[in-house]
């Protein structure tokens, strides 16, 4: 394998003709100035990773943007995205005024109509056919607070908890499996790990491309031979080339990979067994779990007592050799694994994202990286660790979700009568109001649009119409006229395009927010330019809408002064040190500080020497967030995928995300350097498998799996190879739909679905 030096790295990501250099100060609209530029610093919208940013803004606009040199993710670098970040705020066809659909196209008309339209139709749905005909699906684009009120307005005033956000695309089974493993959600470390360890293990995780400015720092401490960067993939990727090892893994064999490291650890005798007995305990729960195909997705986990003897049986089965026919993995590979996770000397943190949580069994699999490094006592402490990445910014980040998921409250769980009563008495309401079962999550949602049982549905800011799996089902739902639809967002998108209503969203730079991201970091983004139109924070727009339905007192807010004053309530969840929350006037100004947070952040969660919350009494760690304070080693069984490959459809197919692009591109298309660089999606192909079936550089082909067909160019050899039998496809173009032929099965512990793993047939097109 090649290697490449941060330097490389850098010049690679301009080979995209994305991007001419990432330090210096870019001017993005260009003519007609007369003020100076003032420079003005926020986090960057586009990526979990929360850059801090420098943007300059001139006679009211934002004209540039550069890195902020101060900023403790990204210390003065931007990737090409960032860079051309303020540029989406200006496409042409912003959505300016909100729009109601009358004979069936959507026309403009005052802002106060559409309240008045959406809060009558909202009133008579729950009316007629009760609370839980009602949902919400959400952004991870969205501010806390945002997520906050909607949580309230939901949860509170409707007593529905059919609400759930797009973040469980992308990042539900890291909630699940952390929550599960060590007993808290979000990273216990931070991005400062990477400066720490030794060695840093990639999962099926295309960094390069995913949060490529956390890569460069890593590329960074390799440069000076203070880290290596080892990677296990199901394809070979712009990362593989930048990096000490890459070694191939066949799909879906993730805890076939896990226990193999696992055992050969324990086989070896080099378990940390003083961490393991004060510190870990040992469950195992159902295994008979399905694939969440249909009814209720999210399956209730029951965990069991087991023992260190059953954990060592369990283990027998995955021998480096007796499970290489399911890894793909050499044996002797295995034990080199091992021995880098095992060795005293070396600090060794985990790092994965999107592609390795989007897994049928996804929480299953962040249970088993939380194995291995609780099974050699490498965790919460610097360097030592696992660090999922989530992909989405915002809501994908914020690692207590202000209420804003099917079963959460702004703090504890709605099946848990002290969390709803604490709730209830700070939002001033009756206890029972809420709703103690747990709603529907994002496939539920749409599915419940299937069968008619959702009547009103209200999305922000997302655009399932592109990113749910197996689409042409839930394309299929929305279309019937059961449903009034509403949708808030700044830009027209196919999910505009089945909308009853249509709401003008402010984005980023045009209203103020607090975001959190992968690294735990929580940051404030004030207002610096006006929005567009009508344009409004989606917060704005619930309160407006929970005003005109009678619930003007749990929402006393100005638009002007929202933010704060819902922040200031949210803060009131989490007096606790576990979860505490920073005051507005910390945040505001700064770069931002690692939740929990009071006057100082916590650098690492339940590691006593750090966390305010962790009993020192305990010795070194205390996972405070399990009653008996020890983390998990899970007993989760390898099981095959939901659906294989055969000889009418022998590839394998996995989607996700390229450089340039974020989510299903309504953002990044917009911006103009960054569409040119990738116009569209297209098919990468192994260079053997595209030779055999006659296939070169922009060959047409067709893609047919067992749910639709899609036509698109080839690529080979170009970014990524996929290994034989694999092939790759983007998922950012609206108009080349790869959700088209993905299947919609689920993590069914997460809800998560799978878009790593379908079967299809290649084409060539004549
Ligand atoms: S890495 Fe993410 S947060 Fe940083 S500049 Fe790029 S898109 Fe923005």
């Amino acid at each position: 394998m090649s290697q490449l030096d941060r330097r490389m790295f850098l010049k690679v990501l301009a080979a995209t003709g994305a991007t001419p250099a990432l330090l210096a100060a870019q001017d993005s609209s260009g003519g007609g100035r007369t003020d100076a530029v003032v420079w003005k610093r926020t986090p960057c919208r586009l990526c979990d990773v929360g850059c801090g940013m420098l943007v300059g803004i001139q006679d009211g606009r934002a004209v540039a943007i550069k890195g902020d040199v101060d900023a403790p993710a990204n210390r003065g670098l931007a990737c090409v995205k960032g860079y051309y970040a303020v540029q989406a705020l200006y496409g042409s066809d912003r959505i300016r005024y909100a729009m109601i659909r009358r004979n069936g196209t959507l026309v403009r008309v005052p802002l106060a109509e559409a309240y008045d339209v959406i809060a009558a139709r909202l009133r008579a749905t729950v009316r007629q056919h009760g609370r839980d005909s009602v949902a919400l699906y959400g952004s991870g684009q969205w501010s806390l607070t945002d997520a906050y009120v909607a949580g309230k307005l939901w949860k509170g005033a409707l007593g529905s908890n059919h609400i759930d956000t797009s973040t469980r695309l992308y990042s539900a089974s890291a909630r699940a499996g952390a929550s599960g493993s060590v007993g808290v959600d979000g990273p216990l470390g931070s991005f400062a790990d990477i400066e720490h360890a030794d060695v840093v293990v990639l999962w099926n995780h295309n960094i390069a491309e995913t949060d490529p400015v956390l890569f460069s720092r890593m590329l960074e401490r390799r440069r000076t031979n203070r880290l290596r960067v080892i990677e296990l993939a199901a394809r070979t990727t712009r990362t593989s080339y930048g990096i000490d090892r890459s070694i191939r893994y066949a799909p879906h064999a993730e805890l076939a990979v896990i226990h193999a490291i696992c055992h050969e650890i324990v086989a070896r005798r080099q378990v940390n067994r003083e961490f393991i007995e004060r510190h870990v305990a040992f469950r195992k729960g159902s295994t008979a779990v399905g694939y969440g195909l249909e009814g209720e997705p999210i399956t209730p986990d029951v965990p069991a007592a087991a023992s260190w003897k059953e954990y060592v049986n369990f283990l027998g089965a995955y021998a480096a050799r007796k499970s290489e026919p399911i890894t793909g993995i050499a044996p002797e590979d295995i034990t080199w694994l091992a021995s880098l996770y095992a060795d005293p000397a070396r600090k060794v943190l985990s790092v994965w994202g999107s592609a390795l949580n989007q897994h049928a069994r996804g929480t299953w699999v962040n249970n088993g990286l939380h194995n291995i490094h609780l099974l050699v006592g490498k965790i919460a402490a610097p360097g030592n660790g696992v660090l999922p990445l989530n992909g989405q910014p915002g809501g994908a980040a914020a690692v207590h979700d202000a209420g804003s998921e099917p079963g959460s409250l702004p703090r504890g769980d709605v099946r848990n009568a002290a969390d709803r009563e604490l709730a209830a008495r700070i939002w001033g309401i009756d206890a029972r109001r809420i709703n103690a079962r747990p709603g529907r999550s994002a496939l539920a949602i749409f599915r419940g649009l299937e069968r008619s049982d959702v009547r009103f549905l209200w999305v922000h800011g997302t655009n399932p119409m592109v990113s749910l799996p197996n689409l042409a089902r839930y394309r299929r739902a929305a279309a019937g006229d059961s449903c009034f639809v509403v949708v808030s967002d700044a830009y027209p998108t196919a999910t505009t395009d089945i909308a009853d209503v249509v709401l003008p969203a402010a984005w980023w730079l045009e209203r103020e927010a607090v975001y959190g991201d992968a690294g735990r970091r929580l940051q404030h983004s004030a207002q610096m330019i006006q929005p567009p139109g009508d344009a409004a924070s989606d917060a704005v727009h619930m309160i407006e809408i929970a005003r005109r339905l009678g619930f003007a007192r749990l929402f006393p807010w100005t638009a002007a002064t929202h933010v704060e004053q819902s922040w200031n309530e949210y803060r009131r969840f989490h007096a606790h040190p576990a979860t505490r929350l920073p005051s507005l006037a910390a945040l505001r100004g700064g770069r931002g500080m690692l939740w929990p947070a009071g006057s100082s952040e916590t650098a690492w969660r339940c590691n006593t020497a750090h966390d305010p919350a962790a009993d020192k009494r305990r010795g070194q760690f205390d996972f405070y967030g399990h009653a008996e304070h020890r983390a998990w080693i899970w007993l989760r069984p390898y099981q095959p995928p939901a659906e294989t490959t055969d000889a009418r459809y022998p590839f394998w197919l996995a989607s996700g995300t390229v450089l340039e692009h974020a989510g299903t591109g309504s953002l990044t298309r917009r911006i103009p350097t960054l569409h040119r660089a990738v116009p569209g999606a297209y098919v990468e192909l192994n260079a053997r498998d595209a030779e055999e079936l006659g296939i070169g550089n922009g060959t047409r082909v067709r893609l047919i799996s067992r749910r639709g067909s899609i036509e698109l160019p080839a690529r080979v050899n170009v970014r990524s190879q996929p290994a034989r039998g694999q092939v790759f496809v983007p998922s950012f173009d609206e108009h080349v739909l790869v959700n088209m032929l993905t299947l919609d099965a689920c993590c069914p512990l997460s809800g998560q679905p799978d878009y790593q793993k379908c079967a299809v047939r290649v084409e060539r097109v004549t």
